[in-house]
Parts: C-alpha cells; structure tokens; sequence
C-alpha cells in the first residue's frame, strides 16, 4: 500500500525525522489561509498524488490532453519539456499560493509515472519554502538476496535514481544492514561520509538517518525514498520529499497506516479483486487472462510474450474458487476497456474444472462477452466443465494446449485490434 506525501510525512516527524512545516489543503483559499499562517518568504505548493516525477510533470484539463502531453514529451527520456506548469510549484505570496492550488485541484497532473491517463490532483501540500543547498538521495528497501534492509545514499538527488544507476553508478552509496541488528552508528557515518555532510553535522546526520531507520522498520515499510534530501544553507537536513510503501501483509499491525489507504488512487478492478480475496494486478496489455494458481499465472504470462502479445492482467482465482469467485474474477477482466481477447487457462487440481466453467458461464450471462475467448481447460473434471461450456452457447475458442491456447489469443486479440 501507497500512502501521500503528506501523510508519509506526517509519520515520519513523529519518528523525529525533520520535515518542511506544512498541511494538506483541498481548496485554494485554504491553501491561501495556510500560506498566511506559514509566512515564509516563498511557500511551495505541491500536488498530492501516488506517482512520483510530479515536479516535471504536466497539469492538463481533460484526459485527451494528458495523454498528447505524455506521448509527446514524458514517455520517453530526452524529449523536449512540455510548456505547462507541473505538479510543484513555488509561490512568493499567499494570494499566489491560492492561485496555484487552483490550478492543480479538479485538474490532471501526468507525469513520467502516472503513464498517459494522469492523475486527478484532489489535494495539495502547501509548504514553508526551504532554501535548498543540495539536493541528496536516500532509501531503505527489502534487499531479498541477502535478506537485509539495503539502504541507498547518493549526492544526485532530486532526479530519478534510476538515471543515476544508469549513468554515474559510483555515485550510489549502499549499506546493508542486518535487520536483527539494525543500523549501526558507523554505517550511518559511513554513508553521511558518502554524503560529503560536513564534519559538523555527522552527529545529525547519523540521527537523521537512525530515525528514518527506526520509522521504515517500525511502520513495516516495504520501500521508504526521500529524494530530495535537501541540505538547507545552514547545512539542515530536511525531508523535502518523502514516499513510503508498506508491506500489505503486515497492514493488519499498523490500523493508523491502513486508514490512510486513499481509493481514489487505486486501481478499481484491483480493488475489486481484494474485495472478493482474490490475486489481481492490473497491467498494460490487451489479453485479459485467468488462471489458477501463481506458477500457472507466470507462465502464462510468459508464453503470452512468447508468441508476441502482451497480458492485461495477472489474475490468480486459486485453488479452491467457488463458482461466484470465478464469474467476479471473469467479470474485472472483462471490465478492462484495454482487452480484447481473454484467455482461461486452468489446470484443474485442487480447482474443479466444472466449477470454473460454471462461473465463466454465469458471468457471461451476467455481462455478456463480446470479445474471442480462448479457453483451455486441463485436469480435474475436465469433461464436465467442457460439456457446460459447449452447451452455455458461447462462442468459444478451444486451446488444445496452454502454447495453443496462447497462441490463439494472441491472434485473437490483433484480429479484434
Ligand atoms: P517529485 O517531482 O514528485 O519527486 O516532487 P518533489 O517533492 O521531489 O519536488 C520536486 C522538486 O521541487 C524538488 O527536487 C525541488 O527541486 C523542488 N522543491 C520542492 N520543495 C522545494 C522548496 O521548498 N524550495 C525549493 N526551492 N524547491 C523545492
Ligand atoms: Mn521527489
């Protein structure tokens, strides 16, 4: 689960972490009220959406014009920059502060990760201005290799890492921190050194880094990024920006985080899978597949690939799915506008193929299928769940095999395209 900036800020001070003075606002004269209240000399005005690259991304007026703007200038690197003013904002006064809220709020913000639909901009951080004197970067993540929290430090920040990584690796400090241990005093120094933090402010450097430790632990975090880091003239650290991620299978110890889950910025359909327990991810293709089981679910994937299309979703409905599960399940893949061919390919264990045929059948009844659907069906009751498709009177394409199935949906799907 994601949480907003604000928010991921909002847990951090309490862990003692030093970020900009600031609330969230969701009208402009709120947002002129607390720039007042602020009264610092710049304000900065920042857009609250779960997509990162907001700063040099683009606010628009309608879907249409989100998705010219990201074709055109943010869905790849080194195109030229788009003219319209992006999703962060530095205002010199508190009536300017209320101008930019409104200029983000209703409309859409797209940037580099937010992919051509953008986001709808519902609130905005408005923020004491800080005087920035470098821009760093640091984060905490799962390092599963070794089973250690990894931590990343480099002196480029305010730009995506992923860049850095590419273009100057020996810029990237890592420290691995044995999670029975935790982070040590030395290696917090260590990467304070790879900072270059001057030698007066190692001691808040460490304590800066031990808390935000401390909070990434304690809270249960899956990824913790701050980028910027910013170094203040005075030689501050401060979290300009900060983006956390928890580990949803730990949601269940932290209700105060499970209460900042905004809806708005999830996807429906997987939301709707949660709903009915079951293992959805929305992706970017235009093969709606169901499987049971993660193994079948990967590989299916993958020989979708393989004969050159592109998968729409992963969807798991598990083991033992009653009838209702599988028609809900078959019912989100439909409700994707992106798919235009489906693929079914069970492999019947524990799951009874005549059950899965069942709710196939009922969801189709239920919503009507107007698009090739290619099934395979494989194991336990086989003939059964055939039978009640054949005589269901849908329109269905047989896969011999699960490469045959594939194979066919593939076509299928560029045919319908
Ligand atoms: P992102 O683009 O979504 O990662 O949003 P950030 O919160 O990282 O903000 C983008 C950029 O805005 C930062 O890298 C800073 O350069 C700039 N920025 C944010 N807050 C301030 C501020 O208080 N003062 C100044 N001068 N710049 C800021
Ligand atoms: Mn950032």
């Amino acid at each position: 689960m994601n949480v907003h900036e604000y928010q991921a800020k909002a847990l951090l001070r309490k862990y003692g972490v030093p970020v900009p003075r600031g609330s969230k606002v969701g009208s402009a004269e709120e947002a002129e009220a607390v720039a007042r209240e602020l009264a610092t000399p710049v304000v900065v005005v920042k857009s609250q959406i779960h997509a990162g690259g907001r700063g040099a991304g683009a606010l628009v007026a309608d879907s249409e014009e989100a998705a010219r703007v990201f074709e055109s200038h943010l869905a790849r690197e080194g195109l030229p920059k788009h003219d319209k003013p992006g999703g962060v904002r530095l205002a010199k006064t508190p009536e300017q502060a209320g101008e930019f809220a409104a200029s983000m709020l209703g409309n859409l913000l797209v940037t580099r990760q937010t992919g051509p639909s953008g986001r709808e901009v519902r609130q905005v951080l408005i923020e004491e201005g800080c005087d920035i004197a470098r821009e760093l970067y640091l984060s905490m993540l799962l390092d599963r290799s070794t089973g250690r929290n990894l931590l990343m430090a480099s002196t480029e920040g305010g730009m995506e890492i992923e860049k850095v990584a590419e273009e100057s690796p020996e810029k990237i400090f890592r420290v691995s921190v044995d999670p029975a241990v935790g982070l040590r005093d030395f290696q917090a120094r260590r990467l304070a050194f790879g900072l270059q933090i001057p030698a007066e402010k190692i001691g808040d450097a460490v304590k800066f880094f031990k808390a935000l430790y401390h909070a990434y632990v304690d809270l249960d975090g899956s990824l913790l990024e701050i980028n910027p880091l910013v170094q203040t003239g005075a030689g501050d650290l401060l979290a300009l920006d900060a983006k956390i991620s928890f580990d949803d299978n730990a949601l269940f110890r932290h209700p105060e985080v499970r209460e900042l889950r905004d809806e708005n910025e999830e996807d429906p359909k997987e939301r709707r899978a949660a709903e009915f327990d079951l293992s959805y991810i929305a992706l970017d293709g235009n093969i709606g597949c169901m499987v049971n089981g993660a193994g079948l679910a990967m590989a299916t994937m993958d020989i979708i690939h393989h004969h050159g299309g592109e998968p729409a979703n992963f969807c798991d409905v598990g083991g033992g799915a009653t009838t209702e599960k599988v028609a809900e399940a078959f019912k989100i893949i439909l409700s994707d506008r992106n798919v235009q061919a489906v693929f079914i390919n069970i492999f019947g264990g524990i799951m009874q193929c005549d059950v899965l045929a069942q709710g196939v059948v009922e969801a189709s009844k239920q919503v009507g299928v107007t698009i090739p659907l290619v099934v395979r069906l494989e194991g336990t009751n086989v003939e059964q769940g055939k039978k009640i498709i054949a005589e269901s009177g849908l329109d269905i394409i047989t896969g011999l095999d699960m490469a045959d199935g594939a194979k066919k949906a593939v076509e299928a799907a560029r045919a319908a395209a």
